[in-house]
């Protein structure tokens, strides 16, 4: 099994990296924000008992997160791309025990900087249909306000507020940020403040040579 994991900051540009790597690499990707995301918007009993959480830019607990990884993994033998997942060291040794040493765990760090994270995040748009993700300033949709893809009304994010954004980094700092020294042996330090297209230059480099 191969394993990719985005490791960063909020609006370091996993979703979009990840999108990426799922083409060039054939791996599907997961979502542990938009699996939460989508449990909110059913009002399942999972997602009314994250709502509160998620909306206020907080960790959900590492039990959940694992049992739905978990999940996922027994539906995908050949691999995956995690994107938002493992978010605390206790995350990431679960994920270490799901898979066997033989399985190629690869952590790409995406290193940006603070004033790159809030003019990225400030401006962010996704489309709540496919989960496209657009930036006003850098990486407009071509139609105003409106997914290129499917036609539907792109909005911000709830927790794409000033407070909460400032909330999503501290929790960042203090819970996964320690992952950088956790993941030393397979992490691959990525320069995350160019375009969506330098930027993949480089991991593509990486993880889908030749
Ligand atoms: P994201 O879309 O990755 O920015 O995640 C949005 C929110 O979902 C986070 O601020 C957390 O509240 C929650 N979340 C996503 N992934 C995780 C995770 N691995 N562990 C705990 N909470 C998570």
């Amino acid at each position: 099994m191969r394993v990719e994991v985005l490791l960063g900051p909020p609006g370091a540009g996993k979703g979009t990296m990840a999108a990426l790597i799922s083409d060039c690499a054939g791996l599907s990707v997961f979502v542990t924000g938009d699996v939460l995301r989508s449990e909110i918007e059913r009002e399942s009993e999972l997602g009314l008992s994250i709502k509160e959480d998620v909306e206020a830019g907080r960790l959900v607990d590492d039990k959940t997160i694992l049992a739905l990884v978990k999940d996922f993994l027994a539906n995908h033998k050949e691999g995956v791309i995690f994107d938002g997942f493992p978010r605390t060291v206790n995350q990431a040794r679960g994920l270490r025990s799901l898979i066997s040493s033989q399985d190629e765990l690869r952590v790409v760090y995406l290193d940006v900087g603070t004033e790159t994270i809030l003019a990225r995040l400030g401006a962010r748009r996704v489309c709540p249909e496919c989960g496209s993700i657009y930036n006003l300033r850098f990486s407009p949709p071509a139609r105003d306000l409106v997914c290129d893809k499917c036609n539907t009304k792109l909005i911000r994010r709830k927790d794409d507020t000033d407070e909460v954004i400032r909330q999503r980094i501290g929790v960042y700092e203090r819970r996964t940020a320690p992952l950088i020294d956790y993941f030393s042996d397979v992490l691959i330090k990525v320069d995350g403040n160019g375009t969506p297209s330098e930027v993949f230059e480089t991991v593509r480099g990486e993880l889908c040579p030749g």
